[in-house]
């Protein structure tokens, strides 16, 4: 059995996975991590067929002790039903798209999963969840998509009011069983401090208040999938095994995910650290920042990069410390200007369309292949369908991105959202 302990415990003490699912952070205010990382044969993942068949022989080993495997199967292929396709752009250039789930980033990965084996969890107590969410862009669709109709769980979303994109509040309001949706009429650091007030309020105390961050173990696990799932299909027609892999960063959950990968065993030259003006873990990664060195969070074009603070930096400095952080990972700090340019030349060079964020990883890439002269082929992360962003694809490219029938779909589909004002004491009004 894997178990976890919390990042900031001097004495490590362990808890199943079950119970770091169920809390998401720590009493103390830490991370969970695991305590050891099972080391999973290639033969396991890659001559795999599917993401759910990774899905399945991975978490199984993660989760042997808490979850039968019959059990185990049904959720990862409810929850991992949609593709993850391994776009070719030249020989030693690759796109892992992970933008095929229902709300078109690579949150649905997580979010899913986390859902279902929450739920699978509560069940088993006869216990039921609120789940509360701040948001200010692709998390908050993803979990309420991947929470909605789950017995047992219900969502609360907060966003900032008018401080998200179009297409992005659409998917927030689009009406889902058992989500409730309130646009706050304040930004997005008044909705995170509503969520924190809520869950130290008394008289909300009896309620069964519970968070789906990105820092819940149950989401990262999941994430570490894809990168497997990218070599096999690598594999399957190069044979090639050793890669490096660009991660478009922000809270760092997703470079989390693909070093856990990497610690089961399979083999990355390097990571590339792709981040835009919040420019942290760049710095620290070059010496030119201490651990915790934090700034204020600068708003870009790739907004769900936006992290002045990222909060998986912790569980990333004590797992591996900052030596092995250094000579493992590469990082650099892309400007908007810089996004632009390199969408514009992907589409030139490749025809390719990528989202912003995307775009920040292959200027990323493209600017290790250069100053390194590293062979190893890049596979670099797609995290977002480009028409969730067609006011930036436009001034990059001087047109829309191709139309997505997902998204035209949900202009056809009932919404519901409710205005409220930044208190806590506006939103007990609801949840009381
Ligand atoms: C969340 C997100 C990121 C940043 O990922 P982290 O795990 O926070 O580092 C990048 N791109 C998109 C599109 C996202 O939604």
């Amino acid at each position: 059995m894997v178990r976890y302990h919390s990042t900031r415990d001097p004495h490590k003490k362990l808890v199943t996975f079950e119970e770091a699912l169920l809390k998401g952070l720590a009493p103390d205010g830490g991370l969970y991590i695991p305590d050891r990382i099972p080391h999973i044969a290639p033969e396991a993942w890659l001559g795999a067929r599917s993401l759910a068949e990774v899905g399945v022989a991975v978490l199984g080993e993660w989760l042997k002790g808490d979850i039968p495997v019959s059990d185990l199967e049904a959720i990862v292929h409810d929850a991992l039903n949609f593709p993850c396709p391994l776009v070719k752009l030249s020989d030693d250039l690759y796109v892992l798209e992970l933008f095929h789930g229902p709300t078109l980033s690579f949150k649905d990965f997580g979010a899913r999963t986390m859902a279902r084996l929450m739920q699978y969890f509560l069940r088993k107590r006869g216990e039921r969840r609120i789940i509360l969410v701040a948001t200010s862009g692709d998390t908050g669709s993803a979990v309420a998509d991947g929470f909605a109709g789950q017995e047992n769980i219900e969502v609360v979303l907060l966003y900032p009011k008018g401080k998200v994109s179009e297409v992005q509040e659409r998917q927030l309001i689009t009406q889902r069983p058992g989500v409730r949706s309130f646009a706050v009429e304040g930004t997005f650091d008044d909705c995170q401090r509503m969520v924190k007030e809520a869950f130290v309020d008394p008289e909300l105390a009896h309620l069964p208040l519970s968070s789906a961050n990105s820092i819940n173990i149950g989401r990262l696990l999941p994430q570490a999938l894809y990168y497997l799932w990218a070599v096999a299909q690598l594999h399957r027609h190069t044979q090639i095994t050793e890669v490096n892999f660009c991660v478009p960063s922000g809270n760092l959950g997703n470079l989390m995910a693909g070093l856990l990968a990497a610690l089961m065993g399979q083999p990355v030259h390097r990571f590339i650290a792709a981040h835009n003006d919040n420019h942290f873990f760049p710095d620290f990664l070059q010496g030119k920042a201490e651990a915790y060195q934090f700034h204020p969070t600068i708003a870009t074009l790739s907004n769900a990069m936006d992290v002045g603070a990222p909060s998986n930096f912790e569980r990333l400095y004590t797992l591996l410390g900052a030596e092995k952080l250094r000579a493992w990972i590469w990082g650099t700090t892309v400007t908007n200007e810089a996004t632009l340019e390199r969408m514009q030349k992907t589409h030139e060079t490749y025809s390719y369309v990528a989202c912003p964020h995307t775009a920040v990883g292959l200027e990323a890439q493209a600017r290790y292949r250069q100053q390194t002269a590293d062979p190893t082929p890049i596979i670099s992360l797609a995290c977002a369908h480009p028409a969730k962003f067609p006011d930036v694809v436009l001034k990059a490219l001087g047109q829309e991105p191709p139309r997505e029938p997902a998204l035209q779909a949900l202009y056809s589909r009932p919404t519901q959202v409710q205005a409220i004002g930044p208190t806590l004491q506006a939103l007990k009004t609801f949840l009381l």
